[in-house]
C-alpha cells in the first residue's frame, strides 16, 4: 500500500485545496534509500524462521470489525484484485502515520500536527565536495541572516545529496525555480546539478492517546510521529514491537494474566512522549538562529568575519551535539509505574540524554556485561523470563520456579559467578523479562507467597 499520504492523515486539521498535490507523510524520496531498504531483508529472514508466520506483500487492509472473540479483517490482494476476510485473535496496526487501523478504532493523536512544512530535494552532483571549502560531512546546516533555512545530507557519500528546505508552520510549497535557487544559494555560486525528486512533507509531533482498543493495537509510526531530528522514530517502533510481542505470545499461549496486554500502552506511550519531545527540542535547537539571529559580523568578509563565523560555528556545533549523542534516549528509558514491574523502592536515576548509565533497577533495560569475548548478559534474554542468580544458591530460590511452573510462565534460571555482573545488577537475584527489562530484583524470596506474588504481577495477573 503506497497511496497513503500525510495529507490524508492530517486532513481534519488542514483541508487541502483541490488543486494541491498531497503532502506525503514519508520524507524518503524516490531514489533515496530508506531504513526499510536495509532493514526489511533482515526482518523478513527473521520472521520467516517462525513456521506460523506468513508474509504477504501487496495486500491492503480495507477494514475490520472486532467482537469479544477476535477480529475479522477485510483484505485486498492488490495484484489480483481479490478480496478476502481473515479471522484473528488480535490485530496490530503497524501501518504508519496515516494508520487505517488507528483511524478505524478512533484513537486520537495529541501534540503538534505541524512543526514545519519542509521540502526534500534529491539531487546528483559529481564532485560537489570540491566546489566548496568545507570539510567532508554527513550533514551541513545552512544559516543566513534570518537563521537556519536548509540542510544538506550525504546520501551515498558520492554524488547523491538530499537538500531540505526547512520551512515553518505555514503551508507553502516552493516552485521548481525557488528550489533550484535555494540549492545555488546554499552552494554560494551557480553549479551543475540534476534534480531527481522533490518531495514536500510535514514534520509532526504526535502521540496516540492510547495504544489499544479491545483486541486491536497500534505500534510504530501509527502510534507516534516525530521530527526526524535525533533518529528516534524507527527505534521507538521496534521497541513497541518488542514490548507487545511477548505479551501477545503470553496471552495466546495462555500464561498471561488479564492485565498484561494493557501494560503495553502503559509502558510504551510515555517513552514516545519523552522521545518526541526530545526530537522537537533538537529541531528547536537546530532552528534557534531564527530567533537569536547571528550578528552581522558572521556574514562579513575578512579576518574579523572569519573569527565571528568560527566562534558562532563552534557554539552552534556544541549545542547540536546533543542530537547526535543521545544514548540516554535510545537505551535509558524506564517503564516507571508499570503494573507488571515490581518496584524495589530505589529512586529513579536521572533521565539523561547524552549519557546512559546502566542499572538493574526494575523497569530498566537489564545491563550489558561481557561474560566472554563474544557473549553478553544480553544474549541470555529474548525468549522466556530469566532468573539470574548472581551468588550462592539458596533453598528458597526454587519458590519462583515453582510459581512460574504452576501458571506456565516460561522461566530459565541462570547461575552467574561473575563479579562484574554482580556489580552491575547489584542484587543476588534478578528477574529479567523476555524483552530484556528487569521485572524484579532482590536478595532472596522471603516466602513462597512472595515469589508467587512476583509471578502474578509480572504476568499481569496481580497488582504490584
Ligand atoms: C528523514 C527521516 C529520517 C529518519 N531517520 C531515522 C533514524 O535515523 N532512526 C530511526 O529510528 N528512525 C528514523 N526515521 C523514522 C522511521 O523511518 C520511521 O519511524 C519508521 O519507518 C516507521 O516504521 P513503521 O513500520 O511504523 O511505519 P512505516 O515505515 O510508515 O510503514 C508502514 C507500512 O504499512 C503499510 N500500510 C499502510 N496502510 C496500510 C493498509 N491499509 N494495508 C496494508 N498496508 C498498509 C505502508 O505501505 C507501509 O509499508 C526517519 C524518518 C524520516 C522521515
Amino acid at each position: 500500500m503506497n497511496s497513503l499520504t500525510g495529507w490524508e492523515f492530517g486532513r481534519e486539521h488542514f483541508p487541502a485545496p483541490q488543486d494541491d498535490p498531497p503532502i506525503a507523510q514519508s520524507t524518503y524520496s524516490r531514489g533515496e534509500r530508506c531504513p526499510q531498504d536495509f532493514f526489511d531483508p533482515v526482518l523478513r529472514r527473521f520472521a520467516a524462521q517462525y513456521p506460523r508466520t506468513q508474509l504477504r506483500h501487496e495486500v491492503e487492509l480495507l477494514g475490520f470489525t472486532q467482537d469479544a472473540e477476535g477480529v475479522t479483517a477485510r483484505l485486498k490482494d492488490l495484484r489480483s484484485g481479490r478480496e478476502e476476510t481473515l479471522r484473528a485473535d488480535y490485530l496490530v496496526g503497524c501501518d504508519g502515520g496515516g494508520s487505517t487501523v488507528r483511524e478505524a478504532v478512533g484513537i486520537p493523536m495529541h501534540g503538534s500536527p505541524v512543526l514545519t512544512y519542509t521540502t526534500n530535494v534529491i539531487f546528483r552532483c559529481d564532485g560537489l565536495e570540491k566546489l566548496h571549502d568545507k570539510k567532508p560531512g554527513y550533514r551541513y546546516i545552512f544559516i543566513g541572516p534570518d537563521g537556519t533555512w536548509a540542510t544538506l545530507v550525504a546520501i551515498d557519500g558520492r554524488a547523491r545529496w538530499r537538500f531540505s528546505l526547512v520551512g515553518d508552520a505555514t503551508r507553502r510549497k516552493p516552485t521548481d525555480e525557488e528550489v533550484r535557487a535555494a540549492i545555488v544559494r546554499a552552494m554560494g555560486k551557480p553549479f551543475e546539478f540534476e534534480i531527481e525528486s522533490v518531495l514536500p512533507w510535514v514534520r509532526r509531533q504526535l502521540v496516540a492517546e492510547r495504544y489499544r482498543e479491545g483486541r486491536v493495537f497500534i505500534a510504530g509510526d501509527a502510534a507516534h510521529l516525530t521530527s526526524p531530528t535525533g533518529g528516534f522514530g524507527m527505534n521507538m517502533g521496534i521497541g513497541d514491537a518488542v514490548d507487545l510481542g511477548w505479551k501477545l505470545a503470553a496471552t495466546i499461549e495462555g500464561w498471561a494474566g488479564p492485565h498484561l496486554l494493557d501494560a503495553y500502552g502503559i509502558e510504551r506511550q510515555p517513552v514516545a512522549v519523552r522521545n518526541v519531545n526530545e526530537a522537537t527540542g533538537n529541531l528547536k535547537r537546530m532552528l534557534s538562529p531564527r530567533d537569536a539571529k547571528p550578528s552581522p559580523e558572521v556574514f562579513a568578509p575578512g579576518a574579523a568575519g572569519d573569527r565571528a563565523r568560527k566562534d558562532f560555528g563552534d557554539r552552534y556545533t556544541a549545542m547540536m551535539k546533543r542530537e547526535w549523542f543521545a544514548p540516554g534516549i535510545h537505551l535509558g528509558y524506564v517503564y516507571e509505574g508499570s503494573p507488571v514491574i515490581v518496584p524495589d523502592g530505589t529512586p529513579p536515576p536521572p533521565d539523561e540524554v547524552s549519557t546512559y548509565t546502566q542499572t538493574a533497577r526494575p523497569g530498566s533495560r537489564a545491563p550489558h556485561v561481557w561474560l566472554a569475548e563474544d557473549r553478553s548478559t544480553l544474549d541470555l534474554y529474548g525468549r522466556g523470563f530469566v532468573l539470574l542468580r548472581l551468588g550462592s544458591p539458596q533453598a528458597s530460590d526454587d519458590a519462583l520456579a515453582q510459581a512460574a511452573a504452576a501458571c506456565g510462565l516460561p522461566l530459565a534460571v541462570v547461575d552467574l559467578d561473575h563479579a562484574q555482573a554482580r556489580a552491575a545488577y547489584q542484587c543476588r537475584l534478578v528477574l529479567v523479562r523476555p524483552d530484556g527489562h528487569v521485572a524484579w530484583r532482590g536478595e532472596a524470596f522471603a516466602s513462597a507467597a512472595q515469589a508467587g506474588h512476583i509471578v502474578e504481577v509480572v504476568r499481569g495477573a496481580g497488582s504490584g
